[in-house]
């Protein structure tokens, strides 16, 4: 193994650790929580060293990177999950490679991604962001909970999306388990509508166990796997 291996095997080594290790803290099966690395700003060559190492599901943030990244790990076989800010003139691009679209804040989205599945010939999972902001604040990503029932309906309503459930990031500045905690309730709430709805993406490198405590289904790790990222984001 290159150095780089050796290193992302060590890293990956830990965050599995972590995970499994949070698991057992809130009473839940090891096998209750996904890893999604987000592989954003780092090279198709490091994902394919993931893939090596028995990573199944990657992240990215931006289009043409993601797009260009996805085709280039084609013969991986891996599910690639679009985790970062979506304008609707990409959205049906988006759908091309995604097998998640994990931030779904806005109408305005339900319909590229319908017709961007049916140019794929794919279903495409979809998660609703919701916003864990306190309401008001400036540079919300993510639906307000009180706009979740009717942007999941729409969802529901198109071709080829499946509603899978929510992600959400925590909010600069709050105590993780707090806003986890809101996002918890807001699943509940959810649920009892789309009871298929379970996923819960939350928790990063840096708060992935508050995330677990509060029902996390998927993690989505970035730098604790692969290393800091270049500055400019
Ligand atoms: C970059 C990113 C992550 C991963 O962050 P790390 O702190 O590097 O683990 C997770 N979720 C979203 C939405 C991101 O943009």
């Amino acid at each position: 193994m290159s150095g780089r291996a050796d290193e992302i095997a060590a890293n990956l080594d830990a965050v599995r650790r972590r995970i499994r290790d949070a698991c057992t803290e809130a009473g839940r099966p090891e096998d209750d929580v996904s890893l999604v690395v987000v592989t954003k700003f780092f090279p198709a060559s490091d994902v394919r060293v993931l893939a090596d190492l028995g990573v199944t599901d990657v992240g990215e943030n931006r289009h043409q990177e993601a797009e260009a990244k996805a085709a280039e790990c084609a013969d991986l076989g891996l599910r690639w999950h679009f985790i970062g800010g979506l304008q609707s003139n990409k959205a049906a691009a988006v759908a091309a490679y995604a097998d998640v679209v994990e931030s779904v804040d806005r109408a305005k989205l339900v319909g590229p991604l319908s017709r961007g599945a049916r140019a794929r010939g794919a279903e495409v999972d979809v998660l609703l962001q919701v916003s864990l902001d306190p309401p008001g604040a400036d540079h919300r990503s993510g639906a307000a909970p009180a706009d979740l029932p009717d942007l999941a309906r729409r969802v529901v309503e198109a071709d080829l999306l499946r509603l899978r459930g929510l992600m959400a990031v925590a909010p600069l500045g709050e105590d993780p388990r707090t806003a986890f905690a809101r996002l918890a309730d807001v699943r509940e709430e959810l649920v009892r509508e789309h009871p298929g709805a379970t996923v819960l993406s939350a928790g990063m490198s840096g708060d992935l166990e508050a995330a677990i405590a509060c029902g996390a289904t998927h993690v989505r790790v970035g730098s604790a796997v692969l290393g800091p990222r270049p500055a400019v984001q």
